[in-house]
């Protein structure tokens, strides 16, 4: 049953966060930087459609919604061959299984299971946030993306709601977003995953692996905008421009939750 090539994507929790100077890239290797910043091989659509499931129990007055709208948005902006569309959500939601749609939804505990994030996810708890990845074998065309908050082990906030201390839901989202159009994770020097290619000064990239909780910006770094437009235009999504069409008249919808 398991044709496809599953691949997760995290951001951990960083505890002491001081991000203090910017170093700058070296120029010479930009260029290296920027192919690499890509998932490797991976044919990652442009376009992005998406059910947004249900936001985070700390949140209450739909700001985590439009954090994450604002975070497709920035990175919209700063390619013109991205685009996110919202549709509504059909059928059951199952975290974790690949059903043919793309979902966005905070996963939270339930009657039934305290901690689905550990044990329907498998996931571990210093996980802030994840995007799972469905390949096609062969092809490796990226078939379906979804992306999963912790709302179990981690509280969140925005500008207008949630918990202090909490986690800046558009950081996170941001970060997230990016693996959603196909961009990897970025660490600085001393740090697991570090690659030599990354160099360092990597903290004010949206695709920096950890996120402190006292972060309160997002932004889409110009090396990141300078990758995406070195990936797109790429691949086309399928079936894209029915939904399309539907979705551009949703967008003047008040979202309901
Ligand atoms: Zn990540």
């Amino acid at each position: 049953m398991n044709l496809f090539r599953k691949l997760v994507f995290s951001l951990g929790v960083f505890g002491g966060a001081a991000f203090g100077g910017i170093a700058i890239l070296d120029v010479q290797k930009e260029e290296v930087f920027l192919k690499n910043m890509r998932m490797n091989g991976l044919l990652v659509p442009s376009g992005y459609t998406y059910s947004f499931i249900r936001g985070s129990r700390y949140i209450t007055d739909g700001s985590d919604y439009q954090a994450v709208q604002n975070a497709f948005q920035k990175w919209t902006c700063a390619n013109s061959s991205l685009w996110a569309v919202e549709v509504p959500s059909k059928g059951d939601f199952t975290p974790g299984r690949r059903n043919g749609r793309n979902e966005i939804a905070w996963i939270s505990p339930t009657e039934k299971e305290p901690n689905p994030w550990k044990h329907v996810l498998n996931l571990p708890n210093a996980f802030l946030a994840v995007v799972k990845v469905w390949v096609e074998p062969i092809t490796n065309r990226v078939i379906e993306r979804d992306l999963y908050f912790n709302d179990v082990s981690v509280r969140w906030r925005t500008g207008s709601d949630g918990e202090e201390g909490g986690f800046w839901v558009e950081r996170v989202a941001l970060h997230e977003i990016g693996h959603l159009f196909g961009l990897r994770d970025v660490y600085n020097p001393g740090r697991k995953g570090w690659e030599e290619w990354m160099g360092e000064g990597n903290e004010r990239l949206a695709m920096y692996g950890y996120s402190s909780r006292w972060e309160e910006t997002a932004a889409v770094h110009p090396l990141e905008a300078a990758a995406m437009a070195l990936a797109y235009p790429s691949v086309p999504e399928p079936r894209s421009m029915p939904v399309f069409a539907l979705a551009v008249a949703m967008f003047f919808i008040t979202h309901k939750r």
